[in-house]
Order: structure tokens, then sequence, then C-alpha cells
């Protein structure tokens, strides 16, 4: 099939990519001309495991394609997928639809036969229903179709996710496009996919409703663990209790920082403000995305209780920053709070990303990337293991520090306090 994908970001990309390897004749289009320059020289510019590999073999055998022209691309192809972003609109929570509503009155502009256009970006329950109005407004009804295909693949396991899915949602409300959909579908359902079609205002849903869901599972480990620092238990007993029953599953089940990435946060608030202008009342969407936004700073407390309230000129190392392992991806990272704050109190902060340089952090004043974990944690009175990469599961703090007993707070919960502490380090982490 002919397939042009909007946006070539973290998810336009990543299923381009993956729809041109099942076989199909796919063009990635993105309005950011640097991008789509250096994706043609085979420079990929997100971390994301496999996929340089996956880009380069499917542009060389001429499947994948790369350009900045949205008309003839979409002029040329049968299935359009909206991939663009849909951030939460400055000064609220509802999610910013402008990229969206360009892209659908460029496409809107270029039919010139029968298209299905699929939105993959995350939009809120009746956003198709206004694309419809946009593209009815200059071509006939018989001429295209709606369909909303929302994306459910994970940052750092994207490709696996995009070809292993645990399920593939499609909202249509015509018999045509859902047979196309699954035909494209068919090598991913073949492989054991449970392939669902529903309306489209449904398929909107599910993937809001989704988010709010695994954002909930993890706010109420987290509170949970609060509960058992206060009570000297392990979070991780509760988790393995908790998890072991197959109604609630082990899955999102461990406590760490905040959540963070480009759509919990977005999304959870995005789907309070939608119910809102149903006149629905979200309560239990409201009191997870209030308890996330208070854990950066209860976190933070807790490292000035570590630091016995002395931050001016302690030198605190963060080895990863971004929101999770495997991607680079910072967008409403906790560490985002967590460093400017520390660096307001006077602190002098290190940094060690396997992502490598932050610009997040550029006009942070005292906030200092580091090439290796070692310089990154040298003269150290505290390490903040943040993200949990595996370059952190397995660090020999005794050589690392030559002796010095620097002060640990592993916020990923991955060493073993007893051992730690056995070894004449200060350990910290959560809920245990
Ligand atoms: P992204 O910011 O990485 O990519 C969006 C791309 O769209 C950018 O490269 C941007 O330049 C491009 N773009 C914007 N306007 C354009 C236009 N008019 N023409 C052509 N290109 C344009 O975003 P993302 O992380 O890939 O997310 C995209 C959507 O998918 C969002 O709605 C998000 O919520 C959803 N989603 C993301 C993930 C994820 O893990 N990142 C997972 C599932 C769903």
């Amino acid at each position: 099939m002919k397939l042009c994908m909007i946006g070539t970001g973290y998810v336009g990309l990543v299923s381009g990519v993956c729809f041109a390897d099942l076989g199909n004749d796919v063009i990635c289009v993105d309005n950011n001309l640097d991008k789509i320059n250096s994706l043609k020289k085979g420079k990929i510019p997100i971390y994301e495991p496999g996929l340089s590999e996956l880009v380069i073999k499917n542009y060389k055998n001429k499947r994948l394609n790369f350009s900045t022209d949205l008309k003839k691309s979409v002029r040329h192809s049968d299935i359009i997928f909206i991939c663009v972003g849909t951030p939460t609109k400055r000064g609220g929570g509802s999610a910013d639809l402008s990229q969206i509503y360009n892209v659908s009155k460029e496409i809107s502009s270029s039919i010139n036969k029968y298209k299905i256009i699929v939105t993959k970006s995350t939009v809120p329950v009746t956003t198709g229903d206004e694309i419809e109005k946009i593209l009815s407004k200059k071509n006939k009804k018989n001429k295209f179709s709606i369909v909303s295909n929302p994306e459910f693949l994970r940052e750092g396991e994207a490709i696996r996710d995009f070809i292993y899915p645990d399920r593939i949602v499609v909202g249509s409300n015509d018999k045509k496009s859902n047979r196309s959909l699954k035909n494209l579908y068919t090598p991913l359902i073949s492989k054991g996919a449970q392939y669902i079609n529903t309306s489209r205002r449904s398929a909107e849903l599910i993937k809001y409703a989704s988010n709010a869901f695994l954002a909930t599972k993890i706010t109420f480990i987290n509170e949970i663990a609060n509960l058992c620092e206060k009570v000297g238990i392990n979070v991780e007993d509760i988790s393995i209790g908790m998890g072991l029953d197959k109604r609630i599953g082990s899955r999102f089940l461990r406590a760490g920082p905040a959540y963070g990435g480009s759509c919990f946060p977005k999304d959870t608030k995005a789907i309070i403000t939608t119910a809102e202008k149903f006149k629905t009342n979200l309560n239990l969407i409201r009191s997870v995305v209030k308890s996330n936004e208070a854990r950066s700073n209860l976190l933070l407390n807790r490292i000035y209780e570590i630091l016995n309230k002395k931050i001016r000129n302690k030198k605190i190392t963060f080895l990863g920053v971004t929101f999770k392992a495997n991607t680079d991806d910072m967008r409403d990272s906790s560490s985002l709070k967590m460093i400017p704050a520390l660096s307001k109190k006077g602190a002098i902060i290190k940094y060690f990303d396997p992502t490598g340089y932050k610009k997040e952090f550029s006009k942070i004043k005292n906030v200092f990337n580091e090439k290796t974990i070692k310089d990154a944690v040298k003269e150290a009175d505290l390490v903040i293991i943040h993200t949990e990469w595996n370059d952190f599961k397995s660090i020999n703090f005794k050589n690392l520090s030559k002796g010095k007993k620097f002060i640990i707070y592993d916020m990923r919960n991955i060493y073993s306090p007893k051992k730690i502490k056995g070894q004449g380090y200060k350990y910290y982490s959560i809920g245990r």
C-alpha cells in the first residue's frame, strides 16, 4: 500500500519505518527541513534502539522516503497517517490541536482520489468529527474516510511494541476504511495482535482512558510508597503481593519519581478538560494529576532532608535525566523540576545520561554534563539515580568513588539497601 506519515517524530518515524519494513511504500513527511535532510543522510534525529538500522535498510531499498512536500506526498498515497504533536495548550490543560487542524487543511486541498485519513496522534474524542468537517468543505464525502488508529508504542521499546502490539484499535465509521486498515495490519494480526474495530469516537477515547489508567496505577503505587517509608516496610513487597493478583497485574506498579514523558502528563490533563467540555467531572484523574505534580516537590524535600537542609555548594550528581530509560526524550521529565530547584538553592549539579548533553539545562546555573559515570560521580556529595538505564544497574561504587563515601539516593530501587549500606554508603531509595 502507499502510505504517507505526516509528522516524522517518535510515532511517525517509528510507525513509518515499520510499515515500510512490512513491504509498504511509505513517505514520511515533516515541515522540519533539517530533520528530513538528516534522515536522508541516514542520521536519525531521535534515540530509539534499533531504529537507525531499520531506517537505513528501508531507505536504501526505496520502500521508505522522506519529504517536506505534504501535498505531493498526500496525492501519491492511499492512506495518510496524521502523526503530529498534540501538546498541552499554553496556560491550560486542553490539547493544542493546531498542528492537527493545519495538517487537515493541507490534506483537504490535496485530495485527488479516495483517501483514508487516519489520526495516529492522540486526539480528544470528537476530533475526528472536526477533521471530517474541515475536509467536507472542499471534498465530496465519498472521496475520503476519517479513521482513528491511536498508537500505543512506548519510547525505548517502540519497534517491538509496533510489531508485537497487545492490540490494534481502529475506529472507523465505514466498512471500506476498516477493511483497508485491517489489510494493512494483517502481518501483525497474523503474529498474534488483537485487532479491534470500534466507532471513531471510541478509538479516540480508548487511548486517553488507557493512558489515564496507567498514570493512575503509577501514582497509586507512588502514594503507597510514601506510606511504606513512614511505616518501615518495603514497597517492592507490596508491588509483588498486589501484582500477582491477575485482576491487578504487576506492570506499572513500581514506585519511583513522578511520571513524565510526552504522553501521560499531557493526556491526563487533556482528558479532564475534554470531559469538562461534555459536563463530566473526572475527579479520580484530577487527583492523579495533582498527586503527580506534587511528587517532584516531595522527592525534592526528601533530598533536602538527606542533605540536612544544607544545599548550598553541595555537589549533586544525577545519573540519567530522561523521563525513562532507552529514550532521549526529556519532555516532562521530573529532572526538569528537580535540577533547576536544586540549582536555585546553590547546589552544583553534574549529570550523566547515556543520550548525552541536554539543552534543557543549558541556561541553568551550575549544571554540568559529564561524558562518563566516573566523571559525573567524582567529588559528589550525593548521587541520585534518576533513570533506570542498564548502565546504572551494576555500578561498582567502591571502585568508582575510590573510597569516598557519597550518599546514594536510588529513585529506581535498583540496588539492595542491605548490600550498599554494607559497603559503608548512606543509601536511600523509594518506599523502603
Ligand atoms: P514529535 O514531536 O516527536 O513529532 C511530531 C512531528 O510532527 C515533529 O517532527 C514536527 O516537526 C512534525 N510536524 C508538526 N507540524 C507539522 C506539519 N504541519 N507538517 C509536517 N510535520 C509537522 O511527537 P510524537 O512524540 O511523535 O507524538 C505525536 C503524537 O503521537 C502525539 O499526539 C502523541 O501524544 C502521540 N503518541 C506519542 C507517543 C510517544 O511515545 N511519543 C506514543 C503514543 C502516541
